[in-house]
Order: C-alpha cells, then sequence, then structure tokens
C-alpha cells in the first residue's frame, strides 16, 4: 500500500493536490476537515460536538479525531493506499496513526509538505472565503488562529517524520499543475 501524509497549513492547497494525488495513484482520501464537514452538513452526534471547534478555528480534541480516522481506515483495507489530509494535526495523532496502521500491518509511506509563505496563505483563504460557505474562513482573527495553532501544534509533526526519514517538502506555490508535478517527483522516491 501507498500511505501518504499529505502536510501544510491551512490554505497550502492541500485539498487541491490530494484530488489530483488519488486520481493518479488511486488513493482512498481521507481529509479529516471534509469527513467534519460532512458530518455538520448532516447535523450528526459527532458534528454537533465538532462544530463549536471548527467554526472559531480550534482543533477537534484528539480523541475524537483519531476515533473518526480509524473507522475510515478498518471501512477500507483493501485499497491501494490512503493520503490522509489534513491529519495527523498533533504529534499525538501521529503517533496514533503509525500505531493503527501497524495492527493491520501497514505503515506511512511518506509524507509530502507543502510550504506557502504565510502572506500567501491569508490572501488564499480570504479568496476562498467568499464562496466556501465557511465559518472558519470568514474572519482574519479565526484565520490567524488556526495558522498559530499550526505554528504551535501542528509544525512538529514534521520532525516527528523526519526523525523517521520520511518527509519531502515541496514549493506551493506556483500553478496547481506545477505543485502536483513536484509532488509526484517526490511520491516516486518513497
Ligand atoms: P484547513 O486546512 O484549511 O484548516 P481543514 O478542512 O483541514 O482546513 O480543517 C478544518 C478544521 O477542521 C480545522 O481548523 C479543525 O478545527 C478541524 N480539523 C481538521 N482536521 C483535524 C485534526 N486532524 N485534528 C483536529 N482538528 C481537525
Amino acid at each position: 500500500m501507498l500511505n501518504i501524509v499529505l502536510f501544510g497549513p491551512p490554505g497550502a492547497g492541500k485539498g487541491t493536490q490530494s484530488s489530483k494525488i488519488i486520481d493518479k495513484y488511486s488513493l482512498i482520501h481521507i481529509s479529516t476537515g471534509d469527513l467534519f464537514r460532512k458530518h455538520m452538513n448532516e447535523n450528526t452526534v459527532l458534528g454537533q460536538s465538532a462544530k463549536r471547534y471548527i467554526d472559531a478555528g480550534n482543533l477537534v480534541p484528539d480523541d475524537v479525531v483519531i476515533g473518526m480516522v480509524e473507522d475510515k481506515i478498518r471501512e477500507n483495507l483493501d485499497a491501494n493506499g490512503f493520503i490522509f489530509d489534513g491529519f495527523p494535526r498533533t504529534v499525538n495523532q501521529a503517533d496514533a496513526l503509525d500505531i493503527m496502521l501497524k495492527t493491520h500491518g501497514l505503515s506511512i509511506s511518506g509524507t509530502i509538505a507543502l510550504e506557502v509563505p504565510e502572506e500567501n496563505l491569508k490572501n488564499r483563504i480570504r479568496e476562498r472565503a467568499k464562496t466556501s460557505g465557511r465559518a472558519d474562513d470568514q474572519d482574519d482573527k479565526k484565520i490567524n488562529n488556526r495558522i498559530a495553532i499550526y505554528n504551535n501544534e501542528t509544525a512538529p509533526v514534521a520532525e516527528y517524520y523526519k526523525k523517521q526519514d520520511k518527509f519531502a517538502a515541496v514549493n506551493g506555490v506556483g500553478s496547481i499543475d506545477s505543485v502536483f508535478e513536484s509532488i509526484a517527483e517526490k511520491i516516486s522516491s518513497f
């Protein structure tokens, strides 16, 4: 199985690149942000409990996220592989992911980090806010909070994968196709 973590700050283009990666490699897309938004749209119990965290731009508690990802993995054990998008977002989640993959005889093949300067991120999110309908895209305070949480809690996840020698960085500024080309090149080395 090819199991990839797509890593990067909010607005880095993880969702856009994920859809190109799943097309090329036939992987199952596990986007925790998309899964939460689906739960919120369907007004499930999980959606209701996650909403207050998400709308404020805070992280949903680890145990909730980990349980949701575990269900998705278990449902798709016959897949070619998985792309994890927006997960793991804490070192604790990264540990939990390694453990759950191991119980199925699986492991992460590699991590791709999309690098985008903070000013570009903010501009992209402000642009997306016009059409996304996402409460967490709507004001600068929430956007800044998400970027701060990324820097404090998510950035250390990069070290976690560097230590395992499973980390590759890609410049996330450029056309969608040129960024994808750089990603595909890294994936071919996993
Ligand atoms: P973005 O990358 O633009 O921030 P996502 O769709 O990945 O958007 O995530 C939206 C929100 O969903 C996050 O701000 C957070 O509240 C919640 N979320 C998504 N993934 C996780 C996760 N792995 N751990 C905790 N919260 C998460």
